[in-house]
């Protein structure tokens, strides 16, 4: 069973559509990594396609005042991510026993809710930061409105998510100023698909449109946060390369790769091995967390989703006839798009360094908690209304 349950997440397809007519309502749109290789399939292009420009230019025409992308806010995820492993890490080695290996990356809020309700002993294991959709809402109602003299009530902050489960994340009383949500509501591809075909939309016909700068611009550490593996990987590069000083050679950890539900390697760096677990689907993810609850497993660091395939197999994803090759073909456009991209390490952001040079400070600063961190909480599953 979902720990969410996606299957009753309302619709908010009435919702955007009557904000979008709004004449005193600003509309901004943040659009997860995975939605760009999959949303096409509706629209008679292959699985994998990447057609961010073709979701840009759609938008505008919807009537959308920003298009912007949540991609830019998963390097700023990996920023404070790998800064605070590396800091557990450091106080590890150190024989800190205050602090408690591995890390795991927290931007799944099914996975979230799941070991909130399964495993309430082990909450210090997720990573404190936010998912790069918060992170994104955050950044865009407490920052760049401000800073555009734009009020918080005008600003309507929409998620366009390959997940049904984002609607419950983005209703979580810790993401909110009152009745106001940083993201207000979450659409998913399939309902975008809805709606660009009732509005007369063809992607396969219109033309390509830049997304909107600076929060629009992304390296390939931020565009594989949508297939199994994605997240860590890139938390990785940035971490090996902190660690050692130097540059990558080669970015790809194909050790963190792959399709298996359950899988593990070791990463050597500095003359450590540093172990790593990654898992898709939560039957899986209940065996890496039972395997490190008994002692039998010992990693550094983890990455549960739980979708298999990652967030390319997301609820909210387009139905597919053949399913696993349809989410590997997903996966590899997100690496084609990785690999045709200069900067590749979430820390090369130029416009992630300029938010911590004009607002955050550094990662893990005192501000860059107060805004791009949360907490987790015990929950009981399924309780009496
Ligand atoms: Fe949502 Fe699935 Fe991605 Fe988790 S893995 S964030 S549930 S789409």
């Amino acid at each position: 069973s979902c720990p969410v349950n996606a299957i009753t997440a309302g619709d908010n397809t009435f919702k955007f559509l009557r904000d979008l007519a709004t004449p005193n309502k600003l509309v901004i749109t943040q659009m997860a990594p995975a939605v760009r290789v999959a949303i096409g399939e509706a629209f008679g292009f292959e699985p994998g396609t990447n057609v961010e420009k073709k979701i840009a230019s759609g938008l505008r025409k919807l009537g959308v005042d920003y298009v912007f992308d949540t991609t830019w806010a998963a390097d700023l995820t990996i920023m404070e991510e790998a800064t605070e492993f590396q800091h557990r890490l450091e106080k590890h080695l150190a024989g800190d026993k205050d602090v408690k290996l591995p890390i795991l990356t927290s931007c799944c809020p099914a996975w979230v809710k799941f070991i909130e309700q399964n495993y309430a002993d082990m909450l210090d294991v997720p990573s404190s930061v936010k998912s790069p959709m918060q992170i994104f809402a955050t950044v865009a109602k407490d920052l760049w409105a401000k800073d555009k003299g734009i009020p918080r009530d005008r600003l309507i902050s929409v998620a366009i998510m390959p997940c049904v489960a984002k609607k419950y994340e983005s209703s979580r009383p810790e993401f909110s100023r009152g009745m106001n949500y940083d993201v207000d509501y979450v659409i998913t591809t399939r309902e975008l698909i809805k709606i660009f075909e009732d509005s007369g939309i063809n992607l396969s016909e219109i033309e390509d449109e830049e997304i909107d700068s600076i929060m629009g611009e992304y390296t390939g550490g931020g565009i594989i946060f949508g297939r199994t593996g994605g997240v860590i990987e890139a938390a990785t590069r940035m971490t090996v390369e902190k660690m050692t000083g130097q540059k990558l050679e080669k970015v790809e950890f194909t050790e963190l790769r792959g399709f298996d539900g359950f899988r593990s390697c070791d990463i050597e760096v500095n003359g450590l091995k540093l172990r790593i677990g990654v898992a898709h689907g939560l039957r899986e993810a209940a065996k890496m967390l039972d395997k490190i609850r008994s002692g039998e497993e010992f990693y550094h660091a983890i990455e549960i989703m739980a979708c298999t395939g990652g967030c390319v197999g997301g609820g909210g994803q387009p139905k597919a006839k053949k399913r696993v090759e349809t989410l590997k073909q997903r996966a590899e456009g997100l690496n084609n798009i990785d690999s045709s991209l200069t900067l590749r390490v979430s820390n090369e952001n130029p416009h992630v360094q300029a938010i911590y040079d004009k607002y955050l400070d550094y990662p893990m600063s005192h501000k860059a908690h107060e805004l791009l961190h949360t907490k987790y909480f015990v929950r009981v599953k399924n309780p009496k209304k």
